[in-house]
């Protein structure tokens, strides 16, 4: 194998994500079959035994593609020399937890993480966010990243981006791959607004497909709430269709998306791109090319968009507003 290994970081890696993600990346799903990976796993103290067990099992599955796995509990550690960061781990909603101190505890893990990437990681660092709130745990590892680009820090929504694809694709009798230019704006959370105002399904525009009540009054929020769906009907939460969008993401990341299309990535907003305000991560168009993202312009926004658009970034700035009011931004 001639390439020179990149390096992977995985965090929350003994979890439900972690047990699908990593034997992906380890056989070459997001580089490719050629590119040699080394992983390392961060974990806090007391589940590195876990992540250990997930080691041997990854060392018994003799990928080729797998050269070296290390674990630590120690982020300064975990990001030596990262080129992809895949942030899963992250503190749930407890029971009567408010959004505030979700936040709060999550910028005690989201903060220290940025800014071991910002000290440690490879310059060509990219991170991906699955640990929710993502947006916000994004942004947060952004702000304490002074030296790595904000653009570089993104939130997964490409698991809202296929449930939509699919919920399309069952409607009309479609296969996902017919399936063009969907976009879920916003937030990951039930605020997203997912939209197929400029979907294709076999070159045929989906609003002629589909009548307006459908798509607002069950694909909409039937998109927004599949993960209570799937937690109702499997008695787990959705662990590797999340871990199937988190390699899709870094993937198209990597290795670009294909022309003709476009996929949802929760990108820093620079204030340049329909309205939305500098300084949130938010859902938005977007095609990877040459190793970056690239937000898709000029789509016309109706005014059901709008509405959606604008429910999404008020969210986020309250979010915003929390983690400057904890010093996080
Ligand atoms: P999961 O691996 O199932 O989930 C991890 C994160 O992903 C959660 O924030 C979860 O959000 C989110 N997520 C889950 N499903 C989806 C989905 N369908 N779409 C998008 N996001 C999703 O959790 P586990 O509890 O099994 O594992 C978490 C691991 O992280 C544990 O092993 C824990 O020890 C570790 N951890 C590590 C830290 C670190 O490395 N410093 C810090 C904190 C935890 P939601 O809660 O909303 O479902």
């Amino acid at each position: 194998m001639a390439q020179a290994p990149v390096t992977v970081t995985v965090t929350g890696a003994a979890g439900n994500i972690g047990y699908s993600l990593l034997f992906r990346i380890a056989e070459g799903a997001v580089f490719g079959p050629d590119v040699p990976v080394n992983l390392r796993l961060l974990e806090i103290t007391p589940a590195l035994n876990a992540a250990k067990g997930v080691a041997m099992e990854l060392a018994d599955s003799a990928f080729n593609t797998l050269y070296d796995v290390d674990i630590f509990d120690d982020p300064n550690k975990a990001f030596e020399g990262t080129n992809l960061a895949l942030l899963v781990g992250a503190m749930p909603r407890k029971k009567g937890m408010e959004r505030a101190d979700l936040i709060s505890a999550n910028g005690g893990i989201f903060g220290p993480q940025g800014r071991a990437i910002n000290d440690h990681a490879a310059d060509d660092v990219k991170v991906t966010v699955v640990g929710n709130p993502a947006n916000t745990n994004a942004l947060i590892a952004a702000k304490a990243a002074p030296d790595v680009p904000n653009e570089r820090f993104t939130a997964m929504m490409r698991l809202d981006h296929t449930r939509a694809i699919s919920q399309l694709a069952e409607k009309v009798g479609a296969r996902n791959e017919d399936i063009k230019k969907l976009v879920v704006w916003g937030n990951h959370s039930a605020d997203q607004h997912p939209d197929i105002s400029y979907t294709t399904v076999n070159g045929k525009n989906a609003v002629d497909l589909v009548d307006d009540a459908w798509v607002n009054d069950v694909f909409r929020p039937r998109v927004a709430k599949r993960g209570a769906e799937i937690i109702e009907v499997r008695g787990a939460s959705s662990a590797a269709s999340a871990a199937s969008g988190a390699i899709a993401h870094s993937r198209d990341w990597v290795q670009g998306t294909p022309e003709g299309d476009f996929t949802t990535v929760g990108m820093y907003s620079d204030g340049s791109h329909y309205g939305v305000p500098e300084g949130i991560v938010f859902g938005f168009p977007a095609v990877s090319r040459n190793g970056a993202w690239e937000v898709v312009d000029g789509l016309e926004i109706s005014e059901a968009t709008q509405a959606g658009i604008d429910k999404n970034v008020k969210a986020l700035q309250e979010e915003f507003a929390i983690i400057q009011s904890l010093g996080l931004a």
